[in-house]
């Protein structure tokens, strides 16, 4: 019952003809570009749902691609790279990607990145509204007040910047320069260092767990992603 079209962006045939099997088994609508400059035309005349971007591409990089898209759309994009190296996936989230694959990727890596943006996109309406909710946790962001279950959350201004600003890009990898500039206004590396401390009690107070947390991911050398807890 997925029914959402995703554009698939790659200029490898096996790997695209993989991806392609895969969305139509499980019943995904797709359309194909095999370039950078037909991957935007394809997404500005076809509105697709999600965009599946693989960053080396023959005519333009993929970080051009998602600057280009982002002019208009909000679409997700999920970067596909086979490059190793974390830059070029911390380039592209912070030109605006949602999230990214790493070559080589399994069918069920794929299946699971997909099913986190769709429910990224259900909650997308969501997250403008003035009460957050995501397993225990709620926010009240009119009250500035966060709960777990009936308990609320002693939470320092700092920390709770930083849960509402996780919260509000549920699903998203968000890098440690975007929220360090979101949080403190620039990306010192002492403020990254800051970042891991805040984060650390931020989980203390949040997770059952804090050693394997359940609401907020670490991606190691990336950043991190609040995820939708059932
Ligand atoms: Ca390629």
């Amino acid at each position: 019952m997925n029914k959402l079209l995703i554009l698939v962006v790659e200029d490898d045939t096996p790997v695209r003809n993989l991806i392609t099997t895969t969305l139509k088994t499980h019943d995904y609508k797709y359309i194909v570009a095999p370039n950078g400059e037909s991957a935007v035309m394809e997404a500005s005349s076809h509105n697709p749902d999600i965009i599946l971007l693989d960053l080396g591409l023959p005519d333009l990089d993929g970080i051009e691609v998602i600057k280009r898209i982002r002019t208009w759309s909000d679409t997700p994009i999920i970067v596909i790279s086979a490059r190793s190296e974390d830059s070029d996936k911390i380039e592209a989230l912070d030109n605006g990607a949602d999230d990214y694959l790493t070559k080589p990727f399994s069918v069920e890596e794929l299946l699971a990145r997909l099913r986190v943006t769709q429910r990224r996109l259900s909650s997308i309406q969501a997250s403008f509204q003035s009460v957050f909710t995501n397993g225990n946790l709620k926010i009240d962001f009119a009250a500035g007040c966060a709960y777990l279950g009936e308990n609320e959350l002693h939470l320092t201004p700092i920390e709770y910047k930083l849960l509402c600003l996780m919260a509000r890009n549920i699903g998203k990898v968000l890098t440690h320069t975007y929220i360090t500039q979101k949080i403190w206004g620039s990306n010192w590396e002492n403020n990254v260092a800051s970042l891991r401390v805040f984060m650390a009690t931020l989980r203390k107070k949040l997770e059952s767990e804090p050693n394997s947390p359940q609401y907020i991911q670490t991606h190691i050398g990336v950043g991190y992603r609040m995820m939708r807890v059932e």
